[in-house]
């Protein structure tokens, strides 16, 4: 289980996430949307600290996230981006067995079993040499994410995963994610495709102005949302 307590992050002064709380359970997918520049992003980094909070907890399985434990925590968070992140000059298989190695201490063999074994759930295992820069965007995503499960984490955290993807590489990705999910990964996933966000998520989170407005069931959110905030968003992107 995860508990965020009254999270808040400024940057210069500006809040960019305003006191933000929010409790999540194991295997539960929370989609987060909402207007751009509304916090999600920040709200995201601040779980692993790639944002430092300036003040609030965030607590997984009774421990809290803090400086001094952020590496222990950071393995059980795996982090995929917009933009892919892979080490450019590390094959597709070096990049997966990399952290394993060298932060798990796995030996080879066994990191290359697993880095296989997942290349394989992804329908990539025939690149498994290629580099970085001869792979579609949507290849190098499904890459991402092979490398941040190849450290078996509890969470993941997606911060627009397909928003940098030609349209028709989204699919081959959307069906990874949703591959995920309700297999005992906690999922976060910062989307604005509506209809996967309503079609994966147990609860969605709408977030506007650094504060989350509306916490629904998708269902209800996308279709009976009870906040003002929310039907005006509905209403624009839909
Ligand atoms: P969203 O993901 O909803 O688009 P963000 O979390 O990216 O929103 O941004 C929230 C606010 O914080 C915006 O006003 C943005 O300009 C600001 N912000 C985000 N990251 C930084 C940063 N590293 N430095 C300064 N301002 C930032």
């Amino acid at each position: 289980m995860i508990i965020i307590k009254n999270l808040c992050k400024s940057f210069n002064g500006t809040a960019a996430v305003k006191d933000v709380s929010l409790t999540v359970e194991t295997n539960e997918v929370i989609a987060i949307v909402g207007p751009s520049g509304g916090g999600k992003s920040t709200f995201l980094r601040c779980l692993n600290h790639m944002e430092e909070p300036d003040s609030g907890t965030i607590e997984i399985d009774g421990e809290l996230v803090i400086k001094n434990n952020i590496s222990r925590a950071r393995k059980n968070m795996g982090m995929v981006f917009q933009h892919f992140n892979l080490f450019p000059h590390m094959t597709v298989i070096e990049n997966i067995i990399y952290a394993p190695m060298k932060v798990l201490g796995m030996n080879k063999m066994d990191a290359l079993r697993r880095a296989k074994n997942l290349l394989d759930k992804v329908h990539m295992q025939k690149h498994e040499k290629a580099y970085p820069a001869n792979l579609s965007g949507g290849q190098k995503q499904r890459v991402a994410i092979v490398r941040a499960l190849a450290m078996r984490p509890k969470i993941m955290l997606f911060d627009e995963p397909t928003s940098s993807l030609d349209p028709e590489m989204v699919k081959e990705v959307l069906e990874v994610i949703k591959s995920l999910a309700h297999t005992g990964i906690t999922i976060f996933i910062v989307t604005h495709l509506m209809s996967f966000a309503e079609e994966i998520a147990d609860r969605v989170v709408f977030f506007a102005n650094g504060k989350i407005v509306e916490v629904a069931p998708p269902k209800k959110f996308f279709h009976n949302p009870k906040t003002m905030r929310a039907k005006e968003f509905l209403d624009k992107v839909s």
